[in-house]
């Protein structure tokens, strides 16, 4: 996945072009700019790569899903349904709007369960995040159904899966807003960066503003903008979006290495006989960005995960042992450990966490290894990987 694999020139050319007008706000300076508008003319090329109508660049992942909540209109006290697998960036950014994180059950795509869903919406939930983890997806039309249905605000994360699709429309531009990360290791990477992308026009202009200080960025003159709401600052600067430039014109030759890494690898582990894959829906195509499988249960998926460790098998991972992905290890978040006040109605509406076991999502987590598949690989390395990891998971059942 880490697009910073095969950093080239064509980076360091968009790099070189803001160093040398001295010029990295992306708004602005029209004199000083010698033409270089990286942030602008990266949205532009983002708009083609997903096919979606407005792209809002903005400094992170995390900004992005706050931006794309706050646009849509969603603040204090309302909930937000999101799964129990994920990054801790999506409840950070639910709560930075002072509302309430409902977590959810995934299913065997390892994402939102619909009917999980579908049982915690309330009078206060007001949208839905699928978060498209590790290259796959959630079931799109299921999951927009029960939006249309319940009159909710569908949101997508993909920031974990840049460049796959489901029945021929790029991830994170299905629902009404998606979100992408383009931090250090994403397979498109700014060093870090972040896009909100929606095909709603007034979302846009929210975003727009929102994420400069509620500039209504209108006319030349940036002291004369008005101020049609309260913002903040969430701004790429020119040269993180220089380097995403070079970076996102190289998309499709990133998912096509992905793609012939991840299918070596893959078929040599569908040999297996203890191995099943992570379910993908029908319609939907993965990025690649990662292999996920699963072993018939947790122990057995301990040993793999310890015995590739042992064996030089790097970047697999166990989520259920780990403490940023996956609900079993946020105390932060169950014992809402605050550096400040936070409001009665957020930690009443957080209570649940105390005790909820999910059980559901235990078991599909508890199972699955997640393995990162490189960019940077020679094909005799992948061959030989995918060799050590038989050998290894033949030699756990032996
Ligand atoms: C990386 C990531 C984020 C956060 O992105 P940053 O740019 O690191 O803030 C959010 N959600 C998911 C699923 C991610 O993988």
């Amino acid at each position: 996945m880490p697009g910073f694999e095969l950093f080239s020139d064509l980076e360091r050319k968009e790099v070189s072009d803001v160093l040398d007008n001295g010029v990295l706000m992306r708004y602005g300076f029209d004199g000083m700019r010698k033409g270089h508008w990286k942030a602008k003319e990266l949205e532009a090329e983002l708009t083609k790569a997903f096919q979606i109508k407005h792209v809002q660049l903005v400094s992170s992942g995390t900004a992005a899903v706050s931006v794309a909540l706050a646009s849509a209109g969603v603040g204090a006290g309302d909930e937000v349904i999101m799964p129990t697998f994920t990054f801790v960036a999506s409840f950070e950014a639910i709560m930075m709007l002072g509302a309430i994180p409902v977590l959810v059950d995934i299913d065997d795509t390892l994402t939102l369960d619909p009917q999980a869903v579908e049982n915690a919406i309330t009078s206060k939930t007001k949208a839905v995040m699928v978060v498209q983890m590790c290259g796959s997806m959630g079931d799109m039309d299921s999951l927009k159904a029960i939006c249309d249905k319940h009159d909710l605000i569908f949101v997508e994360d993909a920031c974990q899966a840049i460049g796959g699709k489901y029945k021929g429309k790029p991830l994170g531009s299905i629902a009404d807003v998606g979100c992408f990360s383009f931090d250090f290791v994403k397979t498109i990477t700014c060093g870090e960066g972040g896009a909100v992308v929606t095909n709603n026009s007034e979302y846009y202009k929210h975003a727009d503003h929102y994420s400069d200080h509620g500039h209504d960025h209108s006319g030349n003159d940036r002291g004369a903008e008005t101020h049609p709401f309260l913002g903040y600052n969430f701004r790429i600067s020119e040269l993180n979006a220089a380097v995403g430039l070079a970076q996102v014109r190289r998309l499709q030759e990133f998912i096509a290495i992905q793609k012939k890494n991840y299918t070596i690898i893959r078929n040599e582990l569908a040999k297996l006989p203890n191995i099943t894959f992570r379910r993908v829906p029908e319609g939907g195509e993965e990025s690649y960005a990662f292999l996920n499988f699963y072993l018939p249960n947790l122990e057995d998926a301990r040993k793999v995960s310890e015995a590739f460790k042992q064996n030089g098998i790097d970047a697999c991972f166990h989520y259920f042992d780990n403490n940023w992905h996956y609900i079993r290890k946020w105390d932060h978040l169950k014992e809402l450990k605050s550096l400040f006040p936070i409001s009665k109605e957020v930690r009443e509406g957080l209570k649940y966490l105390e005790s909820k076991v999910f059980e559901q999502s235990d078991a599909y987590i508890a199972r699955n290894i997640s393995c990162l598949i490189k960019l940077s690989w020679s094909e005799k390395e992948v061959i030989e990987r995918a060799n050590k990891m038989g050998a290894i998971i033949k030699s756990v059942f032996a």
